[in-house]
């Protein structure tokens, strides 16, 4: 049996803590992934004073020098990326291949981030008064704090943490405390390619206290939160109560229309993609899927077959292709979210509501009506509702019924309908004959309505609006 993982506090450039708290693997109960510490309110302000201290320091660095600590950090990621990805799929149990996609992301927006300490930023403005020239700059916040989820316990942290650090920011993260192991990581990464001590720091422990406490405190200047809308929504008051930037990116619902002019093999794999991969647990995940009279048997049939290829097992193995739910927490969700369908007339076209262990099937419901949970609610496993819709107008008008806004998709060989969805749709991000799930790390990326906070998006050149402020600089 292997060791656990030791993860740690990260503050001050100081690794410390004691194995206060074991996380197992959630594919192999017997197997003690992680040790962690659990932090409080202390360790929580020693973070933020540590922050504060090294900030303006860090904020003078010329841009190619912070640049040049990201593109070490993500060369450090490289050579460790076998490690880094098994500990992730112990703690979090996602397959091999998807943590090690996840730590390679992880390394791509290092590698992005870091070179942008070489990019031009700012703006020349002619003057309307004689001899003068206006130019803007972009100010580091100081210190902003980062809470994180743990369905991508690596590449979240990371494409919050490199736009910050490169814009000469100090960062106090809180990471989902059930996936402790990656974080630390990341925090070793940036220690050990020269981060000055205090610009980087890891603080594990529950949200209700850790993350309680750097939304309150006012010496974080700005607070970019991954998780759900619930507690997203709940954040969001106490930092507009007291006048902090907030960056919240929540849940989703997201949707697919099937139009018969589709290839139903091609949807289907599109479909079964965006909803069984990362096991469901992946916000951009495909969770609700709209058809029409035509394509409907066909495709059915189709998606049927492929969800059966997606065997539960554990991701350590190879040739596993759908990792064990992360918790009974989430298992439940996911039990009794096929149980109260069943109950409430939906027929299950796969799949059932057992589980073996953490392991569960993919599922896919049918006959299911439009104010369902299963068709509402997110759920946040592999589990897929099927919905009738008579064409595309009926189908587009249900996908825009939710509260949610993340990602949304069509299959369909029409131009006009893809472009016309495209300028349509309720969502921060379309996929035409693709999976919902999947991103670029250089595009920007972010949600509508109760799926974000609608004014900064992650990833991409403009993620570094979130952390800095523009300054408008007159020169006679
Ligand atoms: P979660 O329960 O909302 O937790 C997210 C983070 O918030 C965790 O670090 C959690 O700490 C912390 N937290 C919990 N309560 C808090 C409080 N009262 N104050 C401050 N922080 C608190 O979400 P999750 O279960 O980890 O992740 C799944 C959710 O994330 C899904 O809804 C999914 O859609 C969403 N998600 C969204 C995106 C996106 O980009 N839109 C990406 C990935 C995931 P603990 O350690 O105590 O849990």
């Amino acid at each position: 049996m292997t060791s656990p993982a030791i993860a740690q506090h990260l503050i001050g450039g100081e690794l410390f803590g004691d194995a206060a708290k074991e996380r197992r693997n959630p594919a192999r109960p017997g197997d003690v992934a992680v040790l962690a510490p659990v932090g409080g309110t202390t360790e929580t302000d020693a973070a933020i004073a540590a922050a504060v201290d090294a900030q303006r320091a860090w904020a003078t660095t010329p841009a190619p020098a912070r640049g040049a600590v990201l593109l070490k950090a993500a060369q450090l990621l490289t050579e460790r990326k076998t490690q880094i990805a098994e500990d992730l799929v112990r703690e979090e149990g996602k397959t091999r291949a998807e943590a090690e996609g996840e730590v390679g992301r992880a390394i791509g927006v290092f590698q992005f981030f870091g070179s942008l300490g070489w990019s031009a930023s700012g703006s020349v403005y002619p003057s309307g008064m004689p001899s003068t020239t206006v130019t803007t700059r972009r100010e580091p916040l100081g210190v902003v704090g980062l809470i994180t989820p743990w369905n991508f316990p690596i590449a979240i942290p990371a494409w919050k943490t490199a736009p910050a650090l490169i814009s000469g920011n100090a960062v106090v993260l809180k990471p989902a405390e059930i996936t402790p192991m990656s974080a630390t990581h990341l925090g070793m990464a940036l220690r050990d390619a020269g981060l000055p001590a205090g610009i980087f720091n890891v603080v594990h422990g529950r949200g209700s206290v850790v993350g309680d406490a750097l939304a309150r405190d006012p010496r974080v200047a700005a607070l970019s939160f991954t998780g759900s809308t619930a507690v997203g929504l709940s954040l969001q008051q106490t930092l507009h109560a007291r006048r902090a930037r907030a960056q919240l990116e929540m849940g989703g619902k997201n949707g697919v229309l099937v139009l018969d002019d589709a290839d139903a093999a091609k949807a289907a794999q599109v479909v079964a993609a965006g909803a069984f991969s990362l096991t469901g647990q992946a916000c951009t995940a495909t969770s609700r899927v709209y058809v029409t009279p035509g394509v409907r048997q066909a495709f059915l049939d189709e998606l049927t077959t492929l969800a059966g290829t997606y065997v539960p097992g554990d991701g350590l193995d190879a040739g596993t292709k759908m990792g064990p739910v992360v918790s009974d927490a989430q298992l439940e969700r996911d039990v009794s979210a096929v149980q109260d369908a069943v109950d409430g007339g939906a027929r299950l076209a796969y799949g059932d509501a057992s589980a073996d262990g953490l392991r569960f099937a993919p599922v896919v419901a049918t006959d299911v009506a439009h104010s369902d949970p299963i068709a509402t609610d997110e759920i946040f496993g592999p589990v897929v509702a099927v919905l009738d819709v008579d064409d595309y107008e009926s189908g587009l008008a249900a996908i825009n019924d939710s509260p949610y806004g993340l990602t949304a998709g069509i299959c369909t060989d029409s131009l006009t309908h893809s472009t016309d969805f495209a300028a349509r749709v309720q969502a921060g991000v379309v996929k035409i004959n693709r999976p919902t799930s999947g991103l670029d790390l250089h595009v920007p990326f972010g949600g509508v309505k109760d799926s974000s906070s609608n004014t900064f998006r992650e990833q991409g050149h403009t993620a570094t609006e979130f952390y800095t402020w523009e300054k408008t600089v007159y020169t006679g």
